[in-house]
């Protein structure tokens, strides 16, 4: 996982990967494999970000947590989408 900066505001996202092989019943039935938190934050003009994992981050309060995967579970039938959480 990437270092997180701590003087950036950082939101972090729920979303789902595709793994990308072409055998894989997960990806091709589902929208892929999580899901996963991500980390998002700007550094200058560039947008990075960093993978964080299954563990919800600490920035990341538990309403919002649930608020996320409420909708990740809603877009999932349909289409996917990153959904944005505000850490603070
Ligand atoms: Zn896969």
């Amino acid at each position: 996982m990437s270092k997180l900066p701590t003087d950036q505001h950082i939101t972090y996202q729920l979303q789902y990967r595709k793994c990308g092989k072409p055998t894989c019943g997960t990806c091709k039935n589902a929208a892929g494999h999580g899901p996963y938190w991500y980390a998002y934050w700007r550094e200058g003009a560039k947008l990075r970000s960093g993978y964080i994992g299954k563990t919800q981050p600490a920035g990341v309060t538990p309403v919002a947590a649930a608020r996320a995967e409420q909708r990740l579970a809603t877009h999932r039938a349909t289409k996917v989408q990153p959904v944005a959480v505000e850490a603070r």
